[in-house]
């Protein structure tokens, strides 16, 4: 292992704090050290990021053959051991389906970022943004800030972008958003109204999860507009269908990442780590690296140093 990020994700379980010895850390970058008897392609030295997934074999997905669906899958870094250690161990490898070589180009922080960045790609690509539309990016977290990424490297014709951390609202500026709102300080929806001559944008990527970025992401929407939600809503919501109804709008849910699409990106430079990973911890600062990810103001990735 030579980097692992700690992620939004492995916060949510970390604040229940009724998940005993389990070892996070699925967004990673490391060297093959051993491969297993059946795995081709792969080799021991290479520069690789890895997908962890371990289907159960018995679901109805699992005997139709595709064990990418498995309704009982079991994830790295979850419900088995995750790559906050010195070693991981990758089941299922395949290269170009699970493990993924690091082109020379990429550093091992890019690595360890092609998780996250496959993330937003994923949920970015899911809505199809044209060239000429105005997409709004609620919730400037790490996957916020690699969509806006993402849709300047698309070439979309306006990007708006709403948050409340100051470090991330300077980051997202430097990502390509071409207005931030600190919607802690301004009304957000009053802001993306005014700056679209309240017509509202073509679609919202909602990366915050919260009943009020759920509201703010109906009110911003125009009339046939898209909602991705890509937030993990900790808690249910309360919401007025007639609001989405009556606009024509679409909720897309977004769950998915794309490895090569990312790794592409980063090798092209149209997207780049620097200004997202802000603290490097070693495995023994582990708790540190956990406080600094929930609560430093300052931290935008931050990632373990095996
Ligand atoms: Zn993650
Ligand atoms: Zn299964």
């Amino acid at each position: 292992m030579k980097l692992c990020g700690v992620c939004g994700s492995d916060l949510h379980v970390y604040k229940r704090n009724d998940v005993q010895g389990t070892i996070f850390g699925h967004e990673f970058s490391g060297d093959v050290v051993e491969i297993g008897a059946q795995v081709q392609g792969i080799k021991p030295g290479m520069r690789v990021t890895a997908a962890g997934f371990r289907p159960c074999g018995k679901c109805f997905w699992c005997r139709e053959g595709k064990m990418h669906r498995c309704s009982n899958m079991a994830l790295l870094g979850y419900q088995f051991p995750g790559a906050m250690a010195q070693y991981v161990h990758v089941p299922f490898a395949v290269l170009g389906r699970s493990v993924f070589a690091l082109p020379d180009e990429l550093t091992y922080e890019d690595g360890a970022s092609v998780e996250p960045l496959s993330i937003s790609y994923f949920s970015v690509n899911r809505a199809q943004p044209k060239e000429n539309e105005i997409v709004a990016v609620i919730g400037l977290g790490v996957i916020g800030l690699y969509a806006i990424q993402v849709l300047k490297a698309m070439g979309v014709a306006k990007i708006l972008a709403s948050g409340r951390r100051p470090a991330r609202l300077e980051t997202a500026k430097i990502c390509g958003a071409d207005l931030v709102v600190d919607a802690a300080k301004a009304d957000a929806v009053k802001a993306i109204m005014e700056a679209t001559a309240n017509l509202g944008v073509n679609t919202v990527v909602e990366c915050a999860g919260t009943q009020v970025t759920f509201d703010q992401s109906v009110a911003i929407a125009r009339g046939g507009g898209k909602i991705m939600l890509v937030g993990v809503y900790e808690e249910p919501l309360k919401w007025d269908p007639i609001s989405v109804l009556s606009k024509n709008l679409t909720l897309i849910g977004c769950l998915g990442g794309n490895f090569p699409s990312a790794i592409e990106l980063l090798k092209s430079g149209k997207v780049k780590t620097k200004n997202m990973v802000t603290n490097i911890f070693s495995l023994d600062e582990a708790a540190e690296a956990f406080k600094a990810q929930l609560q430093d103001a300052g931290a935008i990735k931050v990632m373990i140093k095996p």
